[in-house]
């Protein structure tokens, strides 16, 4: 490592020891606040746009799931740190082509937002003789430039999906609109729940988890029965736009 990337990975660090117990609390005051039992909420760090040092900063710091949305970008960062520095997550949408690096690079794939990327990943996870976990990703604004399942079908579409052998489907994920006011995300993370809720009463083999909540709607999620926030910019600052113009914000 020169000195000037040790520099910044120093830069980082300081930033997270500021930001990161600060993200905590919001976490641990909404969970009780919502009257959840504490650890009901898992931290994910987006380390998406920002440079390796971000990402061996947040190690440094104790934070272990790490969440990129472009699968180049994660290609990158495992190739660099291995791929047991931490436990990856693909937050991003995923072309169908990609599915494989998906497979082999992420240990958990929040954004399957489709039967045909569901199919796909089943198929190579039983080929290769072991399972795949994911998300299964829901539009719950119903927003054109947002990828998931249409909300009123979810039910319909992702029960056959969770009889696939090799896809395990541990939950759900949604992103809420961004900057939208509270009643808006509410019914946003609010409708997730709902088609978790009665999916889980169909019986579906569907996993306990909801990925909702970013930094600036963490709150109403774990309100709405969050288990994995995924926060970017109240841990590493704003992201460089230009450079990485990914599927995030
Ligand atoms: C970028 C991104 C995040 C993090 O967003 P912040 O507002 O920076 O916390 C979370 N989830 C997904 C899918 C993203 O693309």
């Amino acid at each position: 490592m020169s000195t000037n990337d040790a520099t910044m990975t120093t830069t980082y660090s300081a930033r997270l020891a500021e930001a990161l117990p600060r993200v905590r609390d919001r976490i641990a005051d909404a969970v009780h606040a919502a009257g959840r039992d504490g650890g009901a909420v898992r931290l994910v760090a987006v380390t998406k746009a920002h440079p390796l040092e971000a990402v061996e900063a947040a190690l440094g710091a104790g934070l272990s799931d790490l969440g990129e949305n472009r699968i180049e970008e994660l290609e990158g960062k495992v190739g660099a740190l291995g791929r047991g520095a931490a436990t990856w997550h693909m937050i991003g949408h995923l072309q169908s082509r990609k599915a494989r690096q998906a497979l082999e690079l992420a240990d958990l794939i929040h954004s399957v937002d489709s039967a045909k990327l569901a199919t796909r990943l089943a198929r190579m996870a039983e080929e290769d003789g072991r399972v795949v976990h994911v998300l299964a990703q829901v539009n719950t604004s119903g927003e054109a430039a947002k990828s998931g399942f249409e909300l009123a079908r979810a039910v319909d579409d992702l029960l056959p999906l969770a009889e696939l052998p090799g896809l395990e489907i541990d939950g759900l994920m949604t992103m809420a609109p961004f900057g939208a006011e509270e009643l808006i995300l509410t019914r946003a993370f609010g409708g997730l729940r709902e088609v978790h809720e009665r999916l889980r009463a169909q019986g579906a083999r569907i996993g306990q988890e909801l990925s909702m909540g970013m930094t600036n709607d963490l709150e109403i999620a774990i309100r709405e029965g969050s288990t994995m926030v995924r926060i970017g910019t109240a841990l590493f600052g704003p992201r460089a736009q230009k450079a990485f113009s990914g599927a995030g914000q």
